[in-house]
C-alpha cells in the first residue's frame, strides 16, 4: 500500500509483513513474520536502524515484567532508533526521511502526572485505551523491522548524530531526567556515580558537559571504569579493590560529595551512597534493585540528605540529550561494544545475561 506523504517526498511503499522478535513465553523468543503496523492518529512508523538492550530486556524476557503485552503478541525492545517512513494523517512535526530517537514512555497527556509533565509517572500507565504506551514494555517495540510509536515521543536527530550515538540517548535521558529532578544545576558540585554501566556512563558524561567539578565514578569492573575514564570521570574507584567510602571522603577533603547517583541497583549501593553524601546534600537513585535495599534512613535524615528517584526519561530529557549529542557533547557509539542481526536476539541475550567479551551496550540491528 502507498500511504500519504508531503509534496516534496515520495510515497513510500510499504511491506505488508516484517521480521520480528516475538516474546512466545518466559525465556522464549522467536523471530518470525508480523503484520507491519499502520500509523494513526498522532502516530509514526519508523524503519527500525538498530534498537538497544538493556537489563530490563533481561526481566522482560524472563517473563516477569508488570504490565507487559501477553505472551505470543508482544515484541520487546525499548531503545530504538530509525528512520520516519510513514505517519498518522494529522502528523506535521516529522516527515519521511527524518531520522529519528525516541523516549520509551508516551504519557496518556490526560492524568494530573502527565499534566505536569511527569509522563514516565503517567496515572494511566499501561492502559492503552487511555492512549499511554511505553514501546517494548507495554507496547510492541523496537526487536522489529518497524516500529510505531507517538510523534511527542520521537525526536529528530541531526546528521552528525550517528545511529550508534542515538541509540544510546534514550539512556542519557534517564541520567538528565534524575539530574533535573535532583535540581539540575550541578555546575562546581563533587559527584559521585556509582555503577558504570549505559546509564551511568552516560551521566559521567552528562555531569562533565554540565559543569560538575569532581566527577568520581565507582564499580567493579575495570574494563567499564577504563571506558567512564575516557568518557570524562576524574577519579575512578574499583569497588573490589578499594573501599568506595573512604576514598569518595579522602577525595571530598572528609565532607562528602554534592550528590551520589545510584546507577548500579546492587543492594549494598544506596547504603554506600549515604555514607559518602556530605551533609545537605542529595541521593539521586534511577536504578532497579533484585529486592529490598537495606539502608541507615536515620542517618540520611541525621545529616539532612535528600534522595530523589526517577523513572526513565522523562521531563523531555532526551531532547536536552539530542542537543548535548549535536554538540559532541554525548558520545554514545563508544558504548556500544557489540552488534547482533536480529536473527540471533537469543544470542544477543545470553551474551549480555552471561557477560561474555564484557559487553556494555549491544544492539540488535533488524
Ligand atoms: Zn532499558
Ligand atoms: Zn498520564
Amino acid at each position: 500500500m502507498a500511504l500519504t506523504s508531503p509534496d516534496n517526498v515520495l510515497p513510500v511503499r510499504l511491506p505488508d509483513t516484517m521480521r520480528a522478535a516475538v516474546l512466545c513465553g518466559p525465556q522464549d523468543m522467536r523471530v518470525m513474520d508480523q503484520p507491519v503496523p499502520r500509523p494513526g492518529p498522532g502516530e509514526v512508523l519508523v524503519r527500525v536502524a538498530m534498537c538497544g538492550t538493556c537489563g530490563t530486556d533481561l526481566k522482560i524476557y524472563d517473563g516477569h515484567f508488570p504490565l507487559t503485552l501477553p505472551f505470543g503478541a508482544f515484541t520487546p525492545g525499548h531503545e530504538w532508533t530509525g528512520t520516519v517512513v510513514a505517519m498518522g494523517e494529522d502528523v506535521d512535526e516529522v516527515g519521511l526521511g527524518d531520522r529519528v530517537c525516541i523516549e520509551a514512555h508516551h504519557g496518556c497527556g490526560r492524568c494530573n502526572n502527565c499534566l505536569v509533565g511527569k509522563y514516565t509517572a503517567c496515572l494511566n500507565y499501561g492502559n492503552p485505551s487511555k492512549g499511554h504506551r511505553a514501546t517494548g514494555m507495554t507496547a510492541n517495540g523496537g526487536f522489529a523491522e518497524y516500529a510505531l510509536h507517538h510523534v511527542s515521543s520521537l525526536y529528530r536527530i541531526p546528521p552528525q548524530v550517528s545511529y550508534q550515538d542515538a541509540v544510546l540517548l534514550t539512556t542519557a535521558g534517564t541520567g538528565l531526567y534524575g539530574l533535573d529532578a535532583a535540581g539540575g544545576y550541578i555546575a562546581g558540585q563533587d559527584i559521585a556515580i556509582f555503577g558504570p554501566g549505559p546509564v551511568g556512563l552516560m551521566t559521567v558524561q552528562a555531569c562533565k558537559q554540565l559543569g560538575a567539578a569532581k566527577v568520581i565514578l565507582v564499580g567493579t569492573r575495570a574494563s567499564r571504569l577504563e571506558m567512564g575514564q575516557r568518557l570524562g570521570a576524574d577519579h575512578l574507584i574499583h569497588a573490589r579493590e578499594q573501599d568506595p567510602v573512604a576514598v569518595i571522603r579522602e577525595l571530598t577533603g572528609g565532607l562528602g560529595v554534592d550528590l551520589a547517583i545510584e546507577c548500579s541497583g546492587a543492594l549494598e549501593t544506596p547504603q554506600q551512597c549515604a555514607e559518602v553524601t556530605k551533609r545537605g546534600g542529595k541521593i539521586l537513585v534511577v536504578a532497579f534493585y533484585p529486592g529490598p535495599v537495606t539502608l541507615d534512613l536515620s542517618s540520611v535524615v541525621r545529616n539532612d540528605i535528600t534522595i530523589y528517584t526517577t523513572r526513565g526519561e522523562g521531563g523531555n530529557n532526551v531532547k536536552r540529550a539530542v542537543a548535548l549529542a549535536a554538540q559532541g557533547r554525548l558520545r554514545g557509539s563508544e558504548l556500544v561494544t557489540h552488534t547482533f542481526p536480529l536473527e540471533e536476539i537469543t544470542e544477543a541475550l545470553r551474551v549480555m545475561r552471561e557477560r561474555i567479551d564484557d559487553p556494555i551496550k549491544i544492539v540488535i540491528v533488524p
